[in-house]
């Protein structure tokens, strides 16, 4: 282990960090950080209450409202953004061991997530001295008015972000919302907070006031007091549906902005034009990287039905060789899933599957007795049966397959899920990418690939997969409010 890793882990006192330092003081209950690889306990941190969860706003709001940070001018903040992108990448090595750490993910998956980070910031730094508005024409009597719109901050914002890619989450959500001016009170997901509170601590080094970026750790609760907190203007919020619908109904009583990056069971459509010689190595990729623990991850394969065999075959062989085993290991192609409940959640489904008599081409059992692992799984529903593999987001490494007969009967199995998150097209002619990118109901559409994010691309859900978007210039807009100027200059 690296010797900075090592002294985070045992000497760092880690508590909430507010106004730029760790509370280590919070009395009350705590949650331990366990390592998924091997069950044993990194580290506790304690649940945030509503009076922890007020310190961290209030030190927000004073520096949204009179510190240093709102007097900053826009390239002052993109000078300390792209600074702090640079002592994110200094500090890569630690970051995405202490990121395998806490969530299990390959070493080599954590490095390219802090990379991603580096280039979120470095991307939304830009965007600092972006912002605008426009003049607009107004028809007032004399014609003596000039008109324009600004963009403000929208406010001190509450993140409140799941466990699948940790460093990536705080990046998306803190990344645009200090290139907006705004504040923020982030709270990581209990699994996996030790590499916000870590990244939260490295912000100072890039000189961004304290009281900029402030974490809370705790379950439900603390993010219920978030949202509660009247200072708060805005939530972001990436997590399950079920959470999303009541962290919505939440926001939406206190008229707060909101938006919701929710669940997905996401179709992989294969035409018969598709390459299949990089169909299966694709699929697989879109479904077992991070352990299927991606919200855009490929969980619902439809495959012509004359290639439905000789497909399958090919994955399950792909799977079968998957080596699996504790993420810093370098020959690791699989590691864990997060947590014991996942690993129980992830394993319940595959149960189910079997009761449900879906044939399993690969996989279906847990491997080894220590840490939570779950082998590579492929089902075969070859009767398009209703059943909970193919229809309910699993969120771990577990596809299932089904036979479709033509395109229409294709595209209607693909959009029949009440989720629209994302969708992955397999073809090689031009017109099939195009039609089924319009007709499948999703709000990220990849051709020939999956899994691929970038900071200039949005990612929003259609239906019950959320509301708004992130990334791109649409995180801006969400960041900001829009303000009209009506000046009578006669
Ligand atoms: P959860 O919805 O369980 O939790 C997300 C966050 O919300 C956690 O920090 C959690 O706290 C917190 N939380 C839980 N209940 C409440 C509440 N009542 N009020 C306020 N906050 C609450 O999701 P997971 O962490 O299990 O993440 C997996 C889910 O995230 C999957 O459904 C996945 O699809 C989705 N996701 C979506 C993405 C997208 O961009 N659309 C991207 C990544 C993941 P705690 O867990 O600490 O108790």
């Amino acid at each position: 282990m690296l010797s900075e890793t090592q002294y985070f882990l045992t000497e760092q006192e880690k508590g909430a960090f507010i106004n730029g330092k760790f509370h280590t003081d919070i009395v009350g209950d705590f949650v331990n950080v366990v390592n998924p690889a091997t069950e044993s306990v990194l580290a506790k941190v304690p649940i945030c209450n509503a009076p922890i969860v007020n310190k961290a706003v209030e030190a927000a709001y004073d520096q949204l409202e009179k510190g240093v940070w709102s007097k900053l001018l826009a390239n002052q903040r993109e000078k300390m953004l792209l600074d702090y992108a640079g002592i994110i990448e200094s500090h890569s090595a630690e970051l995405a061991e202490l990121l395998v750490l806490e969530h299990g993910k390959l070493l080599t998956d954590a490095k390219k997530e802090v990379a991603a980070a580096v280039n979120c910031f470095r991307y939304y730094a830009g965007w600092s001295t972006k912002l605008e508005g426009s003049t607009i024409d107004v028809s007032l009597s004399g014609g003596d008015h000039f008109a324009y719109t600004k963009r403000e901050p929208v406010g001190v914002v509450g993140a409140i972000a799941p466990w699948n890619v940790p460093i990536m989450m705080f990046a998306w959500k803190i990344a645009p919302a200090l290139a907006c001016g705004c504040t923020v009170v982030f709270k990581p997901s209990e699994e996996t907070p030790l590499t916000a509170l870590r990244l939260a601590e490295l912000s100072l080094e890039a000189g961004i006031p304290n009281g900029v970026i402030n974490i809370v750790t705790g379950k439900g609760e603390t993010g219920q007091a978030i949202i509660e907190h009247p200072l708060i203007s805005k939530i972001t919020f990436t997590g399950a549906t079920d959470t999303g619908k009541i962290i919505g109904q939440n926001a939406a009583k206190l008229l707060k902005e909101f938006t919701l990056e929710l669940g997905g069971k996401n179709p992989v459509l294969v035409l018969d034009d598709a390459d299949f010689t990089k169909v299966p190595a694709g699929v697989s990729k879109g479904i077992f990287y991070n352990q299927g623990q991606v919200c855009v991850s490929g969980s619902r394969l439809y495959l012509p039905k004359k290639r439905f065999d000789n497909t399958l075959a090919d994955m399950a062989s792909i799977a079968k060789k998957m080596k699996l085993g504790s993420g810093l290991e370098k020959e690791t192609q699989l590691g864990p899933v997060v947590s014991e409940s996942h690993f129980n959640k992830v394993m319940g489904y595959i149960e189910a599957g079997k009761k449900d008599n879906i044939e399993l081409v690969a996989g279906g059992e847990p491997w080894k007795e220590k840490g939570f692992y779950v082998e590579p799984t492929i089902f075969a529903n070859t009767a398009n049966k209703e059943v909970s593999v193919a229809t309910d987001e699993i969120f771990g490494p577990v596809i299932t397959a089904m036979p479709y007969d033509g395109v229409e009967d294709l595209l209607q199995k693909a959009n029949a899920t009440e989720y629209g998150l994302a969708a992955s097209i397999w073809t090689t002619n031009l017109k099939n990418a195009h039609y089924f990118a319009d007709k499948v109901k999703a709000g990220i559409i990849y051709v020939n690939s999956a899994v691929r994010s970038d900071p200039n691309l949005p990612l929003g859900g259609f239906k019950q997969s959320g509301i708004g978007q992130e990334l791109g210039k649409s995180a801006i807009e969400g960041f900001t409010k829009l303000k009209s100027v009506c000046i009578n200059y006669s």
